[in-house]
């Protein structure tokens, strides 16, 4: 019997799948140089345009089945590709190569294309620069229409499967069936990769930045990928079988425990009301956080809508995005956030020595108004719903909210003089995630409707511990003293200066850290999904005094460990029903 072998990667969908491998390869496409006869000219510039033709025909199925399935946002990214199709000067280059030169479609397509992407990888402008991976996307399926040859597609993936790829195509992810493919793990991609994106909101267990991942696996194999660990286990031993099998039951049974709280109010036993909403990263995500009971949405990362397209979306989509969720929403709200690019959520091409101590979030947009304000437009026409709240990510300085405002004003006034109608009451709120921002939290306040606590940031600049690094994760504590005295110092300027604060990083899911939170006064809870029920259910189970009691306790400790047996010890030994559902 084989030996068992574990491979590590990184976690971005959490759960538990069990599977064959199906090894998803697109083959290589070779291209070969054949003279035409001068006769045969005409017929092969029509098998050109007949290739055209089907491409566009596959790349409209593909997006005809995905807005039926995940829903209009999800795939337009499709149109650009759709509209490199119809481009003129591509269409008349080819047929112009193929009847002056004599040779096969395929031959000078293939150049065509290769110039084409040459030239715009050359660009200084960053959207020609990302159109790019476009260009090879359609380019390789009119090559594979012309040759004949099959597409390897997810969509023929048998059911039961694990992915196992290099990487996925942005066309191809967006293909992924969660009702066939019960796992993905690959070879490249990090927490924002688009494999890594899909995988979240399809709720599809998986694991990428495998390394080496295509060389040690085969098709047919049996896997189990563990999501919550971040591993792949090839040729498990029975007893491994036996731990997830057992994991599986507890999560099935934890999922029957939650369902109940689906439906039910977020309140305190004592029936103080606290805002539970979900964290999105795709439009088609509301399905999500209305099935588990949402109660608006805390946290829309509108950095996807240009990530999944590759590039900036222009006003006219982003407006639609907008106004379709405010109104799926209602009667709750919808806080959209401005663009957190840079980080790990990077440009395509640009690189950085500090990445998250960089250009990043609000410093790109306010080095661009012009760019920025193609978003806070769309945000400010989705606002006439009246249940949009517009907040800004990354704030380290009081001057980046005096120039927010600044922008914000002068694109109202833009849109006054044209007559576009806003919502002049919009919410404008920040995301305090600096350390800086929490220590002037009683200046910014005055300036600001809102606060919403990044903890995943504010842990990392506090600790000055990389989130996305594995070697020291062990480092990276959101419940680290430190941590929670910012948050405690957050609550409290916001309170006095009379505005409500949230808590959108990964700790507001948490449910040690739920009571300890509620009790330093927090306002509102916004995280993934499938969080919201547990939330509920912890809320549902204690009281505002018992709350208070943890938090003042907690903030004793001089250690994140001590923080947590103290929340452990506390939760088991008074709240019994919430221990059971702590994972
Ligand atoms: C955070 O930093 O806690 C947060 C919610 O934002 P993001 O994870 O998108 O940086
Ligand atoms: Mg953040």
């Amino acid at each position: 019997m084989a030996k068992e072998r574990r491979l590590k990667g990184i976690a971005v969908s959490e759960g538990i799948a069990r599977g064959t491998v199906f090894i998803y390869e697109t083959k290589k496409i070779e291209v070969f140089q054949t003279p035409i006869f001068s006769v045969y000219l005409k017929d092969e510039t029509e098998r050109f345009e007949k290739a055209l033709d089907k491409t566009k025909q596959d790349l409209s199925n593909i997006q005809e089945r995905i807005n039926q399935e995940t829903g209009k946002g999800f795939a337009q990214f499709l149109d650009a590709q759709i509209m490199m199709l119809s481009d003129k000067s591509i269409k008349e280059k080819v047929k112009k190569g193929i009847i002056e030169e004599k040779k096969n479609a395929e031959y000078v397509y293939h150049r065509v294309i290769s110039d084409y992407a040459k030239k715009l990888s050359e660009s200084k402008d960053q959207y020609f620069k990302e159109r790019v991976a476009d260009i090879w996307d359609v380019g390789l399926r009119v090559l594979r229409n012309l040759l004949g040859l099959t597409h390897s597609s997810v969509v023929d993936v048998p059911a039961g499967s694990i992915i196992v790829a290099h990487d996925i195509s942005p066309s191809e992810a967006a293909l992924i069936n969660p009702k066939k493919i019960l796992g993905i793990a690959t070879e490249a991609g990090g927490r924002t990769s688009h494999t890594a994106i899909t995988a979240r909101a399809l709720e599809i267990p998986a694991v990428v930045g495998i390394k080496g991942l295509m060389n040690k696996i085969e098709n047919g194999e049996k896997v189990i990928i563990d999501g919550d660990r971040g591993i792949l286990i090839k040729n498990p031993t029975s007893s491994r079988i036996h731990f997830y099998e057992i994991a599986e039951e507890k999560d099935r049974e934890l999922e029957k425990t939650l369902s109940p709280y689906y439906g039910l109010p977020s309140k305190t036993q004592d029936g103080r009301h606290i805002d539970i909403s979900a964290n999105i990263e795709f439009f088609s995500e509301y399905t999500h956080a209305r099935k588990y009971g949402a109660e608006g949405i805390g946290l829309f990362r509108t950095e996807f809508l240009y990530l999944t397209r590759r590039g900036n979306p222009s006003e006219e989509e982003q407006y639609r995005v907008y106004n379709a969720l405010a109104k799926r929403m209602k009667p709750h709200s919808v806080i959209i956030r401005t663009y957190d690019l840079g980080g790990d959520k990077i440009f395509s091409d640009y690189h950085e020595a500090n990445p998250f101590l960089g250009w990043r979030a609000i410093r790109v947009c306010l080095d661009d108004p012009d760019f920025f304000k193609i978003q806070l437009r769309a945000i400010l026409r989705a606002s006439v719903n009246k249940n949009v709240k517009i907040m800004f990510p990354m704030i380290s300085t009081y001057e980046d909210i005096k120039r927010i405002h600044l922008v914000f004003e002068e694109t109202k006034q833009e849109l006054k003089s044209h007559n576009t109608e806003y919502d002049g009451e919009i919410q404008f709120g920040i995301m305090v995630e600096t350390p800086s921002a929490a220590i002037m939290s009683s200046q910014l306040a005055t300036q600001v409707d809102f606060f919403s606590i990044g903890s995943n940031d504010l842990t990392q600049y506090t600790l000055g511990v990389d989130r996305g690094n594995e070697k020291i994760s062990q480092l990276f504590d959101h419940f680290h003293p430190a941590v929670l005295h910012l948050i405690q110092q957050i609550i409290n300027s916001g309170h006095q200066a009379h505005i409500w604060v949230g808590l959108c990083g990964e700790l507001a899911a948490d449910p040690l850290a739920i009571p300890l939170l509620i009790g330093l006064g927090i306002d509102e809870l916004s995280m993934n999904p499938a969080s919201i029920p547990r939330a509920k259910m912890v809320l549902r189970s204690i009281t505002i005094p018992q709350c208070e009691e943890i938090a003042k306790e907690s903030l004793k400790f001089r250690t994140a460990l001590e923080v947590k047996r103290y929340l452990r010890r506390t939760i088991r030994k008074k709240f019994p029903k919430i221990d059971e559902v702590i994972k």
